[in-house]
């Protein structure tokens, strides 16, 4: 970065901090002016340890640990997998960390028969192969790479009539019950998209179906969205997305060992007790294996939105379509390799600062994972490079290269899993990443990092429009988002960041272990439809997506940065007023979400009890009227508003004391020790030990994935769930638990700003 901009951004960061304290002053103090300005910080060194970081990524590095990592198929099990893990060792230690490989031994299958047919009206055999493109160097690794396939699959041997269900959500199922099709009996085909690929298998069981095919619609990622693979970078006819179908909303995880480390020792399951495998057979195709079957049903034409981009006119069937279906598999025992680096603390070596991306891959991974994987490996050989300089970090800083996400995020479950104590004892924050694009910072995570990961991405500079990082999200947010994000991109001092559901390593860290995380990376520029196939390799990605690897370096300087604020900062940078006001938010959403679920409900049983349906009805189709549900009662939601402003005016009086103690506080070690370890506490108290309803691994009650979206978040997940799932009297249980962690929260911030106005007494 030029030095003028360097002393741009320290002044409107200056400017900032005391237009916050006036602000937060004018609110605490109601009608009292606030005039006093901050303290000074302690006085910082002329140019911060962090921004000498930002000058060290080197795109062409990330372009060659890309190259090596994807070079060959290194799927969990793999010969490359195993060699990566050693390779990306070496590296750390070359670069001056102390760095070990973590091994776990955890339940992998693999294929060992999988036969799909059409039996009627005629006979025909699906390939369920990936062809080799002759242009792309890697994609004949054929010895090396697994067939298509989703892991956690039961086996099974099926024939049954096909029935189509769009993408299988639970609201397609309604759908077809309107028009009065059950797939009870019957094998269903879902299309990828919407939901995460294992609700659907989960949702079709759940309905009495006995096998399911899920496939790529070419609307979704194929030829209607742009020029297929080689020509562009969408899904071509016979690719196909492999991918995990375990029951990850209920546990990721090896199967066999729920809760404890997949170590030698450790308990197992026998694979008939294991929860989370799905209750019948999946099978993933291409939309060209997938088309024949899907224009051999016949029955019902489905509704428009249902409607691909196939030539062919789609029906739910079941009509005269049969299939068999026949997989089975190596229910084989893996080993997968964590790689484990650290670079101790000088001041505060108790504190951890974790930061992670999976190495393993379904196929050779260009994308997924090794855009991310790059950049933080540059990051590693930064940070490095930074202590020859004379930097060492104040807290200890750990790096981990996962092994096994793509099944269901193994690696890092077990590894937190088995350091349960270790992390209750020194974890600060973890930082992920998977996977990285061009185009606008996506940053998701908790909110109590909000303002934290705001003031990084002020410091670092988009490489294609020079803006920084942040202002480039602010802009994209007014341009492109609703009335609400625009009025809040402009006006409040913060970017809102999103919450985390699932689909990466950050899952057994926030919603198991309760500790504050964040998920970061570029997004948005590029589309693709090689996800999870063959040709996620480094000849697709150095012509399609982040070719120059400048964003790869902006990842690298965005994470590097915060991983160096984070390890040396003296109080630890968490704010609440931001986590305040996004509670307020979700409770007002809460209370919006039931009050539309009784409007629905009411009109709906009006319209029955009048006759509507059958009025409005075509006799010659079949269509079935709703049946009548009995009335949501209300809900008492006023122990979480009251929460929610306890915590409120808790977060706003750290702010002020925090801001007031400044150099007093600074030159306390012993003050700052117990400052820290409170705040470092504050994350834990969102969680309770007892877990979601339904779902006792995941324990934050703040943030979890859907139970019926398996990646996107349901936020307050007890409550919008009981209120979304008519189990309302599990949703005034859940109030009340939320509420209660909100009041332990805000409890444990007044303790810590009652130190603080100790202190500067
Ligand atoms: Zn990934």
């Amino acid at each position: 970065m030029q030095p003028r901009m360097q002393e741009t951004s320290g002044k409107r960061r200056t400017a900032e901090r005391h237009r916050l304290v006036a602000i937060v002053r004018g609110v605490a103090l109601s009608g009292v002016l606030a005039v006093t300005v901050a303290s000074p910080m302690a006085q910082a060194p002329a140019r911060p340890w962090d921004e000498s970081f930002r000058a060290l990524p080197q795109p062409a590095n990330i372009k060659s640990y890309m190259q090596r990592l994807s070079a060959r198929p290194h799927h969990v099990g793999s010969a490359y997998d195993k060699d990566n893990a050693e390779w990306i060792l070496a590296k750390f230690k070359d670069w001056g960390w102390q760095a070990e490989i973590e091994r776990f031994d955890v339940l992998f299958p693999t294929p060992k028969e999988r036969r799909l047919e059409l039996v009627e009206p005629t006979k025909l055999t699906a390939k369920l192969e990936e062809p080799t493109v002759a242009a792309d160097p890697t994609s004949g690794q054929k010895t090396e790479q697994l067939p298509s396939y989703n892991a956690y699959s039961i086996d099974g041997d099926v024939t049954a009539p096909l029935v189509y269900v769009n993408y299988g959500r639970p609201e397609d199922y309604e759908q077809l019950d309107r028009l009065g099709i059950s797939v009870r009996g019957a094998i269903v085909i879902a299309r990828y998209g919407e939901s995460w690929r294992g609700i659907k298998p989960k949702v079709a069981a759940e309905h009495g179906a006995v096998g399911c095919l899920i496939y790529s619609d070419p609307k979704d990622d194929g030829y209607a969205t742009g020029d297929v693979f080689p020509v562009g970078p969408m899904r071509p006819g016979e690719g196909v997305q492999r991918g995990s179908v375990m029951d990850l909303p209920v546990a990721p995880g090896d199967p066999l060992t729920p809760g404890v480390g997949a170590t030698p020792g450790a308990r197992r399951l026998a694979l008939n007790e294991a929860t989370t495998l799905t209750r019948i057979p999946v099978l993933p195709i291409s939309h060209a294996d997938a088309q024949p079957l899907l224009a051999a049903i016949t029955g019902e034409v489905v509704p428009e939105n249902w409607r691909g981009a196939l030539p062919i006119t789609y029906h739910a069937g079941p009509g005269q379509a049969k299939v068999h279906l026949k997989i089975a598999f190596n229910w084989d025992t893996r080993p997968i390799f964590d790689v484990i680096a650290k670079l101790p603390g000088s001041t505060f070596p108790d504190e951890w600062i974790i930061r992670g991306n999976h190495h393993d891959a379904w196929v050779n991974g260009a994308a997924d994972p090794a855009s991310g994987m790059a950049p933080m490996l540059e990051e590693a050989r930064a940070l490095g490079e930074l202590r020859k300089q004379g930097w060492s970090p104040k807290r200890t800083i750990v790096y981990a290269a996962w092994d096994g996400e793509e099944p269901g995020l193994l690696g890092s479950t077990e590894w937190v899993e088995a350091h349960a104590d270790d992390l209750r004892d020194h974890a600060v924050a973890y930082i992920n990443t998977d996977g990285n694009g061009r185009g606008f910072l996506s940053a998701s995570g908790s909110h109590s990092l909000e303002h934290f990961v705001n003031g990084v991405a002020r410091d670092v500079q988009d490489p294609e429009t020079k803006l920084s990082i942040w202002k480039r999200r602010q802009a994209r947010t007014i341009a492109r988002g609703t009335a609400d994000e625009r009025k809040d991109a402009r006006d409040r001092a913060d970017l809102r960041i999103g919450a985390l559901g699932s689909g990466s390593d950050y899952t057994p860290f926030l919603q198991h272990a309760g500790i504050a995380s964040l998920n970061l990376g570029f997004d948005e520029e590029d589309r693709d439809g090689i996800y999870h196939s063959i040709y996620d390799d480094f000849f697709f990605y150095t012509r399609f997506l982040d070719r120059d690897f400048v964003y790869g370096r902006a990842l690298a300087q965005t994470v590097g940065t915060s991983v160096v604020r984070l390890a040396d900062s003296d109080v630890l940078p968490f704010e609440f007023t931001g986590l305040a006001n996004t509670v307020e938010k979700y409770v007002k959403e809460l209370t919006e979400l039931l009050t539309k679920k009784r409007d629905e409900v009411r009109e709906r049983n009006r319209q029955i009890e009048d006759g509507v349906f059958a009025a409005v009805a075509d006799p010659r189709r079949r269509l079935v009227a709703p049946k009548a549900e009995p009335m949501p009662p209300a809900i008492n939601v006023a122990p979480l508003e009251n929460a929610a402003t306890r915590l409120t005016d808790s977060a706003r009086r750290y702010e002020i004391a925090r801001t007031a103690a400044g150099g007093a506080l600074t030159r306390n070690v012993t003050a700052l020790r117990s400052l820290n370890a409170k705040l470092r506490q504050a994350e834990p108290q969102l969680v309770d030990a007892a877990g979601l309803p339904n779902r006792a691994w995941y324990r934050h009650l703040l943030y979890a994935p859907g139970f019926y979206t398996g990646y996107s978040v349901k936020t307050v997940p007890g409550v919008r769930e009981g209120i979304e799932q008519a189990r309302y009297g599990e949703a005034e249980t859940e109030i009340v638990r939320v509420s209660q962690a909100l009041i332990r929260l805000a409890t444990l911030i007044d303790s810590a700003s009652t130190d603080l106005e100790t202190l500067t007494q």
